[in-house]
């Protein structure tokens, strides 16, 4: 849901075009596997380090395997290299993508630390990185990280592309490394090396190539803003890149992308509510109703322009591309736990010229820097995005919240 929300939210932003948008945001939140217990709520406290220098060693928290607890460990301080940035992580989401890993519905190395959706102050840059990304991210500045980490060099990365940045899917989604085929992570003790889902941000201190860093102001809070580099971000290029819808120039920017109707669909009335006060104009919950004779009743048989699917699962892939209407965009965003193949009405795509569009994250380099300007001009509301708050001692605690589907916005991990 909380991409869900942060696609309603940005939609809410991106009102106002001459033409008529409406979108709907297909959102059922997956079911959770009662009664399994991977978590622990016994960690080892977080040590507070002084940071005029930086310390020898840093506690993260592990995730070891599916079904064993999240664990918090003594690892020796990760050593940034050329242009990479060591950031003393200040706060980081629980996203689903990190439970995806918890549940073993999303395969990645282990033991790893998991977190990639993080803000916090820079310490170190790694030898022979270039002046231009000191001067950009001085020691002491803040920033926010983007959970795609693009490395700047790749055929993607040099047409702008860089939400298809290869390396960072290779090495880092693939191998749970940076793109020198190793990790940064090694535990205290046994020098056992230790993988990075994104930057691995549930930890005191995490390493960035700072192509997926963006400065953030003074005026935005650690905490909130964090849910910029995933959420947020994963909203943004749905709508921005995927769906193509263009900002005007000339309109105020709280109607920057032009939807006037949305239509969120959920499963949880709390959920729908919840997206209404984000600017939901109408709500549909899919288990009381069929949502897509709803959403072409609500748009006078026609269906919507654009439709976004946060879940991703094969009834919602079908239901998101019956739900636009002929020349519309079904946005697929989320990677359901399994996966799956989705069906597609050949005839109906076809003659109506519909369009599935896939969808991942953002633009670090270009999207990150717009984001932290509209959530500095208000135009996020990122405090009421946020519904609870963690210690890092909670991490565990913060992803039963998650699966247990009790947190209706984000739950933020705080370091500070
Ligand atoms: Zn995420
Ligand atoms: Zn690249």
């Amino acid at each position: 849901m909380a991409f869900c929300r942060s696609s309603l939210l940005l939609r809410k932003a991106l009102g106002g075009s001459s033409r008529r948008v409406a979108a709907a945001a297909l959102c059922s939140s997956y079911r959770s596997s009662e009664g399994r217990r991977w978590y622990s709520g016994e960690p080892t406290s977080a040590a507070g380090y002084h940071v005029n220098t930086v310390p020898s060693y840093m506690t993260g928290s592990v995730f070891w395997e599916k079904d064993k607890p999240i664990t918090y460990e003594d690892f020796e301080m990760p050593r940034p290299k050329a242009n990479e940035v060591l950031i003393k992580t200040k706060a980081c989401g629980a996203c689903h993508s990190d439970l995806h890993v918890i549940r073993g519905d999303l395969k990645f190395p282990c033991p790893c630390i998991l977190g990639h959706e993080i803000t916090g102050e820079v310490v170190q840059h790694g030898p022979q990185t270039d002046s231009n990304v000191i001067q950009r991210y001085p020691v002491g500045s803040k920033v926010v990280g983007a959970f795609i980490m693009p490395c700047g060099s790749c055929f993607y990365c040099s047409r702008g592309e860089d939400d298809l940045c290869e390396p960072f899917f290779a090495y880092n989604r693939a191998k749970g490394t940076l793109y020198d085929g190793e990790t940064r992570l090694f535990l205290r003790n046994s020098r056992k090396p230790v993988y990075m889902f994104s930057m691995g941000g549930l930890a005191e201190y995490c390493v960035m190539p700072a192509n997926g860093l963006t400065p953030l102001p003074d005026t935005l809070p650690y905490s909130e803003s964090s849910v910029l580099g995933c959420a947020v971000f994963t909203a943004y290029g749905a709508v921005a890149h995927a769906a193509e819808v263009k900002p005007g120039n000339s309109i105020a920017i709280s109607k920057a992308f032009g939807a006037t109707e949305i239509i969120a669909v959920d499963v949880q009335d709390e959920k729908l509510n919840t997206a209404k006060t984000f600017g939901a104009t109408h709500s549909i919950n899919a288990r009381k109703e069929d949502a897509v004779a709803k959403i072409r009743e609500l748009t006078d048989g026609r269906g919507v322009d654009i439709a976004v699917d946060a879940l991703g699962g094969p009834k919602t892939f079908q239901q998101c591309i019956q739900s636009v209407r002929g020349g519309g965009k079904a946005v697929m965003i989320g990677l359901s736990p399994g996966g799956g193949l989705g069906e597609v009405d050949i005839i109906q795509l076809v003659r109506r010229k519909v369009k599935v569009i896939g969808s991942y994250g953002g633009r670090a380099k270009t999207d990150l820097p717009r984001l932290v300007e509209l959530a500095e001009q208000g135009i996020f509301n990122l405090e009421s995005a946020v519904t609870r708050k963690y210690k890092f001692e909670e991490a565990a605690k913060a992803f039963q919240d998650l699966d247990n589907k009790t947190i209706i916005g984000r739950g933020i991990i705080e370091l500070m």
